[in-house]
């Protein structure tokens, strides 16, 4: 996630020095990384090259971009084949929530003490910057956590998906009657963002909150499938990206994937930052799941609203987090639809972030419950519909 510096700010400063438009990047490429040049995204029409210390700057900043070097293509295909067939993309999601009977019993299973068994020894990691060895070493913790977690469930697919920086993105891949894909995702890389490669990042609520959060929606989401021996419809993926705090770099990487292999995502749900609520309670205001309605799939939003109504406890709030906001947005580019919940309202989310002070002490396990609520509630209402299955449902 981003914290809240007005984009004004920047032009005052991040590109004040003199920026350099290279028209060959290779050419910069050759340096050390403190030269070479990257391509980043900062709006849908506006790219433009940055160095690693510009990037970390823009951060600083509270500007969001993507990190598009390596994924300039990403999107094309689907482009290309949607306008080849003349249709424009749209899934239709289901009018109403339809299975309360199964999901209202399942929801009792979601225990806040894993969530802080996990958080604890999560944010115990020096860092988790995605290009260190504590970051490498924390994902490889999560992989075991998360195999350990699914308890030997025969269907699971479980595998990193590495990258050319240490640290791994991680897929769990639970497969439905169909390939049609649901994806739940978190991000599992911290940054401290004063000295990323020297200084600490606990990353307790970004994102160790959303990592632990889906976790403890998958455990009893596979728990219910090896009890009961049932198949989902639709195939249901859980994902940790590496690397977002780097510009999106891991989700780009798995969704540009995804793309290559024609794999048809119908639906994915991005949480990043789940526990911080203090700045919401001091305000005076309710405690609520932050719908975000900018740069989202609306017709993904809309059945995400009817979920939080039937299964949390908490309404919803809605607001909005800006361009790239986190990794919904590489989902978004490869033309999958995708939606984005966090914490509260944007701007009473957590401003520890980024920082040594992320800890779990200014968490709440009582709203990241809230938040798993809705991941296994939609994970299933998703996974379980017929919606798609050729039964009056469009296809994508
Ligand atoms: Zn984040």
């Amino acid at each position: 996630m981003r914290s809240l510096i007005p984009f004004s700010i920047l032009a005052a400063s991040a590109f004040s020095s003199a920026f350099v438009l290279p028209s060959d990047p290779a050419v910069f490429s050759a340096s050390s990384e403190a030269g070479v040049q990257r391509l980043i995204q900062i709006s849908p029409t506006e790219t433009r090259w940055a160095t690693e210390e510009q990037k970390l700057e823009l951060k600083r900043q509270g500007v969001n971009f993507m990190d598009i070097t390596d994924h300039q293509m990403l999107g094309m295909q689907n482009a290309v084949t949607r306008s080849e067939m003349g249709i424009m993309k749209t899934v239709e999601f289901p009018e109403k929530v339809m299975f309360e009977d199964t999901i209202k019993p399942l929801l009792k299973n979601l225990n806040k003490d894993n969530m802080k068994a996990n958080l604890e020894k999560f944010t115990s990691f020096y860092t988790r910057y995605y290009k260190s060895e504590h970051g490498r070493e924390s994902s490889e913790w999560l992989l075991k956590r998360i195999n350990e977690t699914a308890d030997g469930f025969a269907d699971l697919k479980l595998a990193p998906f590495p990258h050319h920086w240490q640290q791994s993105s991680i897929i769990a891949r639970i497969p439905g009657k169909t390939e049609k894909t649901v994806v739940i995702g978190a991000h599992q890389d911290s940054i401290n963002l004063f000295l990323p490669s020297l200084l600490g990042a606990p990353g307790a609520d970004d994102d160790g909150s959303g990592t632990v959060t889906i976790l403890e929606a998958f455990r009893v989401l596979v728990e219910h499938l090896k009890k009961t021996g049932e198949k989902l419809e639709q195939t249901v993926e859980f994902h940790w990206y590496s690397a977002e705090e780097g510009g999106l770099l891991g989700s780009q990487a798995v969704f540009s994937s995804y793309e290559k292999q024609a794999r048809d995502v119908v639906a994915m749900l991005q949480q990043d930052m789940t526990g911080f609520v203090e700045k919401t309670l001091k305000a005076g205001k309710p405690e609520s799941v932050g719908v975000i309605t900018d740069y989202v799939d609306p017709g993904l939003t809309e059945f995400i609203k009817k979920v939080i109504t039937e299964y949390c406890d908490i309404p919803y709030t809605l607001t909005e987090c800006g361009y790239a906001c986190s990794d919904h947005a590489s989902a978004s580019k490869a033309g999958y639809p995708s939606a984005f919940v966090i914490e509260s309202k944007f701007e009473d989310s957590d401003d520890h972030i980024h920082t040594t002070e992320d800890k779990i002490e200014f968490l709440s396990f009582d709203h990241m419950l809230q938040h798993a609520k809705l991941t296994l509630s939609l994970a299933y209402e998703l996974g379980a519909s017929n919606k798609w299955s050729g039964k009056g449902g469009d296809e994508l």
